[in-house]
């Protein structure tokens, strides 16, 4: 029995979003980043979703980020790339917009590398996004900032 395909309907074109949309039809893959932070993000939003600053600008993307999939996660976890000895989020946020809720928090973790026994330890922010779906939240995008610089 075949599946009923299921209708996305396009992503709307907002003067927020607007740059970004101009610069794809160029050919062209610009990014929000915060002056006052300096990570990156994306969905683009005049906000920063790290800090809360409204300095943020468009910058072309450096093409030296990396986009991990469902299957990269996984594999990562069964070979235990890392081992986590604290996890702890703070300032967590959720913004929920119709059928849409996005979390952002701080992200404290250290461990270390299964394979190199290097040990880790750093914050950074992530947002998670959620869709509403007939059957409950399901999650459908993450984003992570670099480790952040170390606190003074
Ligand atoms: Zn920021």
């Amino acid at each position: 029995m075949a599946q009923a395909q299921r209708k996305i309907p396009a992503p709307a074109v907002t003067p927020e979003t607007k740059p970004f949309w101009d610069a794809a039809a160029d050919g062209r893959l610009v990014i929000k980043q915060c002056t006052a932070c300096g990570q990156s993000h994306h969905y683009p939003r005049t906000i920063c979703p790290f800090c809360g600053s409204d300095a943020t600008e468009w910058r072309p993307a450096s093409g030296r980020g990396k986009v991990y999939n469902k299957t990269d996660l996984l594999k990562s976890a069964r070979d235990k790339d890392a081992v986590y000895e604290h996890q702890e989020d703070t300032e967590q946020s959720v913004r929920v917009w119709g059928d849409t809720a996005v979390i952002t928090a701080l992200l404290w973790v250290s461990g270390k590398g299964a394979q190199d026994g290097k040990t880790f330890d750093y914050k950074l922010w992530f947002s998670d996004t959620y869709v509403r779906t007939s059957g409950g939240w399901r999650y459908v995008f993450g984003q992570a900032s670099l480790p952040l610089p170390k606190a003074p």
